[in-house]
Parts: structure tokens; C-alpha cells; sequence
């Protein structure tokens, strides 16, 4: 009997228990045979933008390479009819059962409850195991059994609960020979190929990710504490990419950690995606909705001039060398430093006035390294609507934050070409300069002292009308 194994978001082979039951479950039935799959859903394919089409197909190719050439693409159209495109699969495999990682984002839950129903209707049945986190959502809650809504204490049940140990691949023998036929029992689509253009060449894949978290390792893993907040320093990981796509599993990484302070830093962030992947399993609706709800009664702008101004935004133009470097970063990279993707967020908050779905809905556009947890969550803590004590009257002041964590301004001459004349950290000031916009570089689109008062007073009118959210 052959087992069919659903990649989804875990596109590698080793520390995937999902991918080891299926290779184990086939061994017991004699046969040795999986069927390893990846459904593209064209529709959601089609929608993604150049950098986020070429991540994917690259990490598909990626993949298919680890396999020998053993990976079976099917294309469905669209969500809605991956699970009679996967019932095909399965049906020419004569597979008695489906083995997936366990999704728990909203749109996933949905996607597998769909797929489990209707293989169920023609009987076969779908297991889901293991997930995309060290700690599964849902499993570490307060004394009274209810779900944390702030992070310090959920990182101290969090760290209590544990996780397993990395796991090797199930499909190799102790002389590293593969002891599986991957199996295909239809036509394989290959990965899909892209339609639009990428500004850059993607890397992707299981044996990229942890080449780059040696790389890490060695050179920037000690001083991660210091400079993970610096903006023109090279002193993150870059392994959102990979761990969106499951290339690399948390596991892999917090089982090299000790104790030393860049260590301690690295385990703590990678804890708040822990953490949000459990606040949305909790509160799903808070995907595309304020968690906090009062929020969604403030007064945002809408109209042409909002419209015009997030036009700006977007493209990088808003006058504030900060802001329009981080959205060029993300245009031209499909990946952004953190710290700035919480000044872009701040801006387009409470400077622009505009609410955080916009901002996150581009973001979901255009990061290679999307991921509906940390991305809605991301955005709902620096818009002062989401978890912890992060205040909504905290407005981050863009040319503060580019003399803090861009001192030597180097971040936005890398992408801020008509900023690039002037030298230091004048950049984040060009209106101080003479001759600052003679390459037409744009005047800021308002005025940051203003918008923040404005802010502020918005606030004020809903926390008169509605109660206070109660954390913790
Ligand atoms: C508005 C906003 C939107 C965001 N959207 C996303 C998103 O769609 N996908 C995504 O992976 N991250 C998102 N983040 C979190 C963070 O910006 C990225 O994870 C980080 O910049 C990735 O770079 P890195 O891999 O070099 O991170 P490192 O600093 O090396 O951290 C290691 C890993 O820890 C996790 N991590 C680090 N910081 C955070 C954080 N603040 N929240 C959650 N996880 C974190 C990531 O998985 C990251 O890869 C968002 C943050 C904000 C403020």
C-alpha cells in the first residue's frame, strides 16, 4: 500500500515527523512506496507577486532536487478544487492515507478540513501531525487553562513545556543510502514557473536554509543581541524565508542554542512567532481583524488623499528617508529589517491614519517570508490594536529611528538612490541640507508632529466611547 505525503509549508526532509510517519507507515505495508505531493493552488499562484512567485518555485525545485527528482507537482485552480485535484492523486496511488503537517492559521485549518472531508468521501483518510512551531499552539496556556494574550509570560510557559530533539530523515539508511521509492502515479506538473519577473535571484531550499544558519552561526550569532536592531548591519538570520517555507524547522535551530546573551536574543524571537502562531489559533478572526475591537471604532481615512498617500507609501515616496528606504528594501528584496518594518508600520498607522489591513495586505504581497501569524501580529503590535502592553500612544518618529538604528545612514543610500549624495547620517534629514533634493528625491507627504497629535486624539475619542482592553 502506498502512502501519499502533502507538502505544505514543511517543503524539506529532515525534522519533518510528518514526512518520517509516512515514510514509516509504508515500510510497514510492505511496499517502501511514498507519493510525495505538492498541490499548486494556480489561483493564489497567479495572485503572488514576481519575488514571491520565484521563492516558491525555487524552493519546489529545491525540494525535488533532495528527492532525486522524486517530487510530483499537480496544479489545481483553486482552492477549492485542491481537494479533487489531490483525490486524483491518491485514487491512481491507491493510497488508503494522506499524511500532512498540521496547519494552524486559519485559512490552512479551513484548507485541511476541506481536504480531509472530501478524502474521507472517497475513503481514504488524512492524517495531520507535527506543526510548523516548536511548541504546537494551543499547548501552553495559563494555571486556568485559558490562552496568553501577552508574550513575557507565554515565553515563560513556553520555555517550561520543551520541544523534541531534531529528527534525521526516515527515508536514508545509516550510510545516508535512500531506502524509499518515491512514487509517481500520475503526470508530474514540475514546479510551477513564474509569470511575473523578480528583481532578484531567489535562493531557496532545505540545503540553502541551513547553510545560512551556519553562516549565521558563525558570524553573527554572538553579536545578535547588539545588532539585530541596526538596520544598515547584516546581523539577522534571514531565515524568515525558510521557515515560512518549512525549509528549515525551529527545532533545528533551538537545539544549537545555549546560553549566551545573542543565544538568549535569538530563542526570544523566535518565541514571538510562537507566540503569535498561537495568539491567531486562539483568535482567528484576528488574521484580517483588530483583536483589540474597540479599535476597529477609530476614525481612519479613506478617499482620494488617503488612497493618493498609500499610493506613496507603497512605492517608497512618502519624504521620510527611513520609511521609503524600508519599502524600497521590500519591493527590490521581498524582505525587510524588522525594526523597519515596525517604523513602516507606525507611519502608515499613525502618521497616514490608515488602517493596518492595507499595510498588511502589501506586506503579504510582496514578503518572501509571509506568514499570516506573524504578519497580522506584527502589524497589530506596532499599531497599539494587537498583544502586550505595546501602547497605541508609542508613535515612532521615523527620523529619530534612522538616527538610531541607520547612525552612519548607509541603510537608505543602499536604497534610496536619490538620497545617495548625501553623506552620514544628514540623510534621514534632507530638508537640513542644501542641495538635499537636487535628485529628486519628494517632500515629506505630512508633517510627522502634526499626524502624531492627530493620533493621539483619535485616541483619545475611542477610549472615551469603549472600555479598555484587558490583557494578560
Ligand atoms: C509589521 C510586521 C510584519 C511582519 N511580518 C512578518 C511575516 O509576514 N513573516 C515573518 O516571518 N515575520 C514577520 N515579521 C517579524 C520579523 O520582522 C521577521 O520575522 C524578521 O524580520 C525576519 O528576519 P530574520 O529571519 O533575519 O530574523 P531574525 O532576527 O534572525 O529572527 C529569527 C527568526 O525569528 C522569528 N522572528 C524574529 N522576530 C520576530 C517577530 N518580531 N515576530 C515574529 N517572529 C519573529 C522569525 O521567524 C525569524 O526568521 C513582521 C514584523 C512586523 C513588525
Amino acid at each position: 500500500m502506498t502512502t501519499v505525503f502533502w507538502f505544505t509549508r514543511d517543503l524539506r526532509l529532515n525534522d519533518n515527523p510528518a514526512l518520517n510517519r509516512a515514510v514509516l507507515d509504508s515500510h510497514v505495508a510492505g511496499g517502501n512506496s511514498v507519493v510525495g505531493l505538492y498541490v499548486v493552488d494556480q489561483q493564489a499562484y497567479q495572485a503572488l507577486s514576481g519575488i514571491r512567485q520565484h521563492s516558491l518555485t525555487e524552493s519546489l525545485k529545491s525540494l525535488n532536487t533532495s528527492m532525486d527528482g522524486g517530487l510530483l507537482v499537480t496544479n489545481a485552480d483553486s482552492a477549492s478544487e485542491l481537494p479533487r485535484a489531490m483525490g486524483e492523486v491518491v485514487r491512481a496511488a491507491q493510497a488508503d492515507r494522506v499524511i500532512a503537517t498540521r496547519g494552524f492559521d486559519p485559512e490552512t485549518v479551513e484548507l485541511q478540513n476541506k481536504v480531509g472531508h472530501y478524502l474521507a468521501s472517497i475513503g481514504v483518510k488524512l492524517f495531520l501531525e507535527d506543526s510548523i512551531y516548536a511548541v504546537a499552539p494551543g499547548t501552553v496556556r495559563k494555571p486556568d487553562g485559558t490562552p496568553y494574550k501577552v508574550y513575557t509570560p507565554f515565553y515563560k510557559g513556553w520555555m517550561a513545556t520543551g520541544w523534541q530533539k531534531p529528527t534525521p530523515f526516515a527515508g536514508l539508511d545509516d550510510s545516508g543510502k535512500t531506502v524509499i521509492t518515491w512514487h509517481k502515479p500520475t503526470a508530474d506538473q514540475g514546479a510551477p514557473k513564474p509569470t511575473k519577473d523578480s528583481p532578484i535571484v531567489v535562493k531557496a531550499g532545505e540545503d540553502f536554509a541551513l547553510r545560512t544558519w551556519e553562516r549565521f552561526k558563525k558570524r553573527a550569532l554572538a553579536g545578535y543581541a547588539e545588532d539585530r536592531n541596526r538596520a544598515d548591519l547584516s546581523g539577522t538570520s534571514h531565515l524568515s524565508h525558510a521557515l515560512a517555507h518549512g525549509e528549515i524547522h525551529p527545532r533545528t535551530l533551538l537545539a544549537e542554542l545555549g546560553d549566551l546573551p545573542g543565544h538568549e536574543v535569538f530563542r526570544k524571537e523566535i518565541a514571538w512567532r510562537e507566540f503569535y502562531g498561537d495568539v491567531l489559533w486562539h483568535h482567528p478572526y484576528s488574521a484580517t481583524d483588530y483583536l483589540e475591537p474597540r479599535f476597529k471604532e477609530m476614525r481612519y481615512d479613506e478617499g482620494a488623499l488617503a488612497e493618493e498617500r498609500l499610493a506613496a507609501w507603497k512605492a517608497g515616496k512618502t519624504g521620510y528617508p527611513m520609511v521609503d528606504a524600508g519599502m524600497r528594501q521590500l519591493a527590490t528584496t521581498g524582505w525587510m529589517h524588522n525594526r523597519v518594518r515596525m517604523i513602516v508600520a507606525s507611519f502608515l498607522v499613525k502618521d497616514l491614519h490608515l488602517e493596518w489591513q492595507l499595510g498588511a495586505d502589501w506586506f503579504e504581497q510582496c514578503l518572501t517570508d509571509f506568514d499570516p501569524a506573524s504578519n497580522s501580529h506584527g502589524w497589530q503590535w506596532t499599531a497599539g490594536c494587537g498583544t502586550d502592553a505595546s501602547p497605541y500612544y508609542r508613535v515612532f518618529n521615523p527620523v529619530l529611528q534612522g538616527l538610531k538604528f541607520d547612525p552612519r545612514g548607509e541603510y537608505v543610500r543602499k536604497y534610496v538612490p536619490e538620497l545617495a549624495h548625501i553623506w552620514g547620517a544628514q540623510v534621514h534629514e534632507p530638508w537640513d541640507i542644501i542641495g538635499g533634493y537636487a535628485h529628486g528625491y519628494p517632500a515629506p507627504i505630512v508633517d510627522h508632529a502634526a499626524e502624531r497629535d492627530e493620533s493621539l486624539k483619535r485616541l483619545e475619542e475611542i477610549k472615551l466611547a469603549k472600555p479598555a482592553f484587558a490583557g494578560k
